[in-house]
């Protein structure tokens, strides 16, 4: 069924970079935003420690270039880098002026703040004191709720909650709309001008991750589909402190560390200068790999982080949210040694998109965790995605009202290796099957193991395969799967999640080296000659047209 007239823009998500992009194009568009679950539940309500912007007297875009290039161990996009730390400032200054309150300095009180009094963090591998926060260690939910208010106020913009996208329209290789389930199990099509995906990220593909249970690749999964090029998917951040207590995993930011907290082991020795001289504030992929090697070296399944020697009370008020989950799991933030391991974070790779936002498929625009610009590389610097959801979101909608060439895409550039990933089963190992939800929370629990087991912080070539079979006859027998109708977004959902796996393990196999997040246990050195070097996946569709398209752009 196709529901009312066309939209100027469609946007599948409700995150920052989703109402970003909604909230910053003008009134006039018809404008329609989709979220599957209520309106308010994305990973940017979780977002902690903030988002980093150069306003502090002593630092400048220049600083926060050179900290995110550092961070990201040789592959981020320069220009796409410089694109977010120089417009961050105005970008932050509009999300101020739609109402996000970020925390201020009291007069005459103590801590860092810019010299217009907005309190600053410090988080690992920031040079400067630079993150603003809200609500201490709430900035997530502070910015959702006040995009959500600005949203609801504008009458030009549809909502569509708890309606799950399933299936991108083309037409002649374009792309025109979206295909959705409503809450009742309805489908139906809308077709739009220009379709931007905001649909955030993938760590719910891990057994252990700090990502509500929404976060499932389905952008990743539909631009691939449509025919878009993907990028850069080995690399998986996994953040080093996630509290582990009663079969639950909660984050607990790196502006606690930044504030001055330990890392100990089970021996109570404070092991991180030992991996790095930025001790505990070294990148994130150093201090997580730091974490393994100690519980490798003590066999223990976590390790601890240690405020103890901070002033209590005003960690307590710095971190309520933190204080509050560790209360709930009989710790107190102050006194207790809290147990932590490292758990899938943030994707740095994904739909394959130019400094516009523009992916390979004419019309198809990518932003946010689901989208890689390149800004972050092999390993993002904290507090930098909020950020280039922000910094992006206005770009794309500047763009769009702008009056945008609609056959415009990104091009392939030469300094990547393309490469064709056939996705096709073959026929005859795919059954026709009667499935229920039981059935999908099995599947899916079979796939968060393997990827924990073979594709998480230590990789190897047999790992690798032997994942990637997995993951394939997982997709097999549920690929001509029938459901009732409410189940469908469940099935369509962990679909997404088993090819996006093999996209990763793809990406992870072609990876003959290590950098950033990506670890090989076979290949442990950083290879110099792959150094700003993508390895692009295209469907075999989409290669031909690329194959044209890298022909002009070389
Ligand atoms: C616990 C935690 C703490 C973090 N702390 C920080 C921090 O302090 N600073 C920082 O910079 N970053 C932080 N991050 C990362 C950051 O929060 C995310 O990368 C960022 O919020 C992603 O925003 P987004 O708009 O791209 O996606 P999201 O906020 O995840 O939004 C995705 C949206 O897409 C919708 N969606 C997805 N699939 C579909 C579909 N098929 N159909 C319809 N709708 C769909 C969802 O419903 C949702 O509305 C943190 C992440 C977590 C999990």
């Amino acid at each position: 069924m196709v529901r009312s007239q066309p939209f100027d823009v469609a946007i599948i998500g409700g995150g920052i970079a989703g109402l970003s992009v909604a909230l910053r194009l003008p009134e006039h568009m018809r404008v329609v935003v989709f979220t599957k679950g209520q309106f308010g539940e994305s990973n940017t309500r979780y977002a902690q420690g903030g988002l980093a912007v150069a306003l502090g007297a002593d630092d400048s875009p220049a600083l926060h270039f050179q900290d995110t290039i550092a961070a990201g161990a040789g592959l981020c996009d320069e220009a796409a880098v410089r694109i977010l730390v120089e417009q961050a400032p105005e970008a932050v200054r509009w999300l101020i002026q739609l109402g996000v309150q970020f925390d201020r300095a009291n007069p005459g009180s103590e801590g860092h703040a810019t010299p217009d009094g907005l309190l600053l963090g410090r988080e690992g591998a920031h040079s400067r004191w630079r993150v603003l926060h809200a609500g201490g260690d709430a900035t997530g939910a502070e910015i959702e709720r006040a995009l959500m208010a600005a949203l609801r106020a504008r009458s030009s913009i549809t909502l569509y909650e708890k309606t799950f996208v399933e299936r991108l329209l083309l037409r002649d290789g374009r792309c025109i709309g979206v295909e959705a389930l409503d809450c009742e199990g309805q489908r139906f099509t809308l077709q739009a001008r220009a379709t931007v995906l905001a649909n955030g990220g993938a760590g719910g593909l891990w057994l252990h991750t700090s990502n509500p249970a929404g976060a499932t690749a389905d952008g990743t999964a539909l631009a691939w589909q449509a025919g878009a090029a993907v990028t850069d998917l080995e690399f998986m951040q996994f953040h080093p402190t996630v509290l582990v207590a009663h079969n639950e995993t909660h984050l607990i930011s790196e502006a606690v560390r930044g504030e001055g907290a330990y890392l100990r082991n089970h021996a109570g020795e404070r092991f991180m200068p030992r991996y790095s001289a930025q001790a505990e504030l070294a990148p994130r992929d150093v201090v997580a790999r730091a974490i393994l090697s100690e519980m490798q070296a003590e066999q223990t399944d976590h390790q601890y982080l240690d405020l103890r020697h901070l002033p209590a009370e005003k960690m307590h008020a710095r971190f309520p949210t933190i204080s509050a989950l560790c209360r709930q799991h009989g710790l107190d933030l102050a006194k207790d040694l809290l147990p932590i391991e490292p758990a899938a974070h943030y994707c740095m790779g994904g739909v394959l998109v130019d400094t516009a936002g523009r992916t390979t498929v004419p019309a198809l625009y990518a932003v946010g965790e689901v989208a890689c610009t390149g800004v972050h590389g092999a390993n993002r610097l904290a507090s930098n995605s909020l950020l280039e959801g922000l910094v992006y979101g206005v770009r794309i909608a500047d763009e769009l009202a702008a009056g945008w060439n609609g056959t415009a895409r990104a091009a392939l550039t030469h300094t990547a290796t393309l490469i064709t990933y056939d996705d096709a089963l073959e026929a005859d190992s795919i059954p026709f099957a009667c499935v229920d939800e039981q059935t999908l929370r099995c599947t899916r629990q079979e796939l968060r193991q393997l990827m924990w087991r073979s594709v998480s912080l230590s990789r190897d070539q047999e790992g690798l395969l032997t994942a990637q079979q997995q993951a394939r006859a997982l997709r097999a027998q549920l690929a001509h799967a029938h459901v009732e109708d409410e189940a469908q977004p469940r099935l369509v959902e962990t679909l997404n999640m088993l090819l996006v796996a093999e996209l990763v393990i793809a990406a992870a196999l072609e990876r003959r080296e290590s950098r950033g997040s990506h670890w090989r246990q076979d290949y442990q050195g950083t290879n110099v000659d792959l150094a700003g070097h993508r390895f692009v996946f295209l469907s075999p569709h989409a290669a031909r047209c690329a194959q044209k398209e890298v022909a002009v752009h070389a």
